[in-house]
């Protein structure tokens, strides 16, 4: 097989959820189906890469910079939801049931992968959730261990914005991650979610001692 083939396969072996395996069984897939698969897709992906755009506001990808969320002025401009990744946005966005404005962290800290805060757009956050138009941040991270670590630092970092801090409750199960969630589950976490006005006096309490 040439390299040209070769790199198809490593590539494609990328992809989430696929390995070197299945990278060579989409590689076959998309070499026998040239006309009606491999060239339109191949298609589709330069014009995504010419087109693509991370929203400098919030995190999102789109086509446009601020993205088409942050331009809709209909939205309720007084909630910001935190979210880890695009998928997350994408689920809450299916469920139809908020209609606040987003803010992407690009991941969660962690010490295995050597993510810090400065990886993450919590800068930004903090610059957001400060002004006077925000009232209210709802951190709707992963129920997985890094989620939570992410959101009580988060939290913290947020504490001297005076801004009301909610979380996701009931309905997200532990280790359970919001884009594998039905939009049931889902509406019902993001209307049941709990202040953590509670734990982030604490937080401001520690940070004055
Ligand atoms: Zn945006």
């Amino acid at each position: 097989m040439g390299p040209e083939i070769q790199q198809l396969i490593r590539l494609l072996g990328k992809l989430p959820g696929l390995g070197p395996r299945s990278g060579r069984r989409v590689a076959l897939h998309l070499l026998k189906n040239k006309q009606n698969l491999l060239l339109p897709l191949s298609k589709a992906l330069a014009t995504a890469a010419a087109v693509m755009r991370e929203c400098t506001t919030c995190g999102n990808i789109d086509t446009q910079d601020p993205c088409v969320i942050c331009q809709d002025t209909r939205r309720d401009s007084s909630i910001l939801c935190v979210v880890e990744d695009v998928t997350d946005l994408w689920a809450l966005e299916r469920s139809a049931s908020y209609r606040g404005y987003y803010h992407i962290l690009g991941g969660t800290l962690s010490a295995l992968e050597g993510k810090g805060p400065d990886d993450l757009r919590i800068g930004s956050l903090v610059q957001r959730a400060a002004s006077p138009e925000v009232s209210e941040v709802i951190l709707a991270l992963n129920a997985t261990v890094d989620g939570q670590t992410t959101a009580y630092y988060v939290m913290d970092r947020l504490a001297l914005t005076q801004v009301k801090i909610s979380a996701l409750a009931h309905g997200v199960p532990m280790g359970g991650e919001l884009d594998y969630l039905d939009d049931g589950t889902l509406t019902t976490a993001l209307n049941a979610r709990r202040s953590l006005a509670t734990e982030s006096s604490f937080a401001t309490k520690d940070t004055t001692i």
